[in-house]
């Protein structure tokens, strides 16, 4: 199994900001927001190609990138000196070569810095979809808020991913990648009865992929909104409601002092 380094604090504050960002209490939190949250979706024909089929680069990385470029751009317009102290940073914590030499125009420096910093942003950004994917309420919340985002679009835009209708067109191609990471996440259980579909105690009960926000409620096929049940309960739980199953508790045991 590949090694998995611990999170950097930059992707754990990341990670903070973007879980209020989809929670909608940024400002609460943080004070002003530079970004709403339908323009770190950024919708266009390219999130709907994400949005129709399960990729690996899901639509939690491209919300998480585009609210880190957008901060880092904002600190590269507001600020001289603490953002090249702050990128230089970040570069090194990243093993990022970099030239130090001081530049006599600041904004050529500014432009350098922030070329190379695409590639450390882009690590935290899957540090941080790494964090936030576990969190099922959290990504209900996510695949509810694109819902609301995309019910406004003008469906013959994107022709090729949505019905005339409004809905996203179905795609029911399930790649193994996919089935792992959900079984993984799910410790091998249907994620609203916990049951296990692991296959060792019954046999009958095979894993199915279900759209958390259902297809017909504008949800996508983003990895995101998909989790596993057994067959039972994604029968139940059919078309209408996107109800999660929390976290799915593994007991810990221990003499409790
Ligand atoms: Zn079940």
């Amino acid at each position: 199994m590949a090694y998995s380094p611990p999170h950097s604090a930059e992707a754990l504050n990341s990670a903070d900001a973007i879980r209020h960002r989809i929670l909608g209490t940024f400002e609460e939190r943080y004070g002003h927001d530079l970004l709403s949250f339908e323009d770190a979706l950024a919708i266009d024909e390219d999130f709907f190609r994400i949005a129709f089929k399960p990729y690996k680069w899901t639509l939690l990385h491209r919300f998480a990138q585009n609210c880190l470029w957008e901060e880092w751009n904002y600190l590269r317009r507001k600020a001289d000196e603490e953002f090249v102290l702050e990128s230089s940073r970040l570069l090194q914590h990243f093993k990022i070569p970099f030239s130090d030499e001081e530049y006599s125009d600041i904004s050529k420096q500014k432009d350098y810095l922030f070329e190379l910093l695409q590639e450390p942003l882009k690590r935290i950004t899957h540090e941080v979809f790494c964090i936030l994917f576990n969190d099922k309420k959290l990504m209900r919340c996510f695949g509810e808020r694109i819902s609301d985002a995309i019910a406004d679009i003008n469906p013959s835009q994107y022709p090729l991913y949505v019905h005339a209708q409004g809905r996203l067109k179905r795609s029911s191609s399930w790649p193994a990648w996919l089935r792992d990471a959900l079984f993984y996440r799910e410790n091998g259980r249907c994620a609203e009865c916990s049951n296990s579909l692991t296959g060792v105690f019954d046999t009958s009960l095979k894993p199915q992929i279900d759209h958390i926000v259902p297809i017909s409620k504008g949800g996508t096929t983003d990895p995101t909104n998909l989790q596993t049940l057994c067959e039972s309960c994604n029968k139940k739980k059919g078309n209408s409601s996107s109800q999660v199953g929390g976290f799915i508790y593994i007991p810990w045991e221990c003499e409790l002092y």
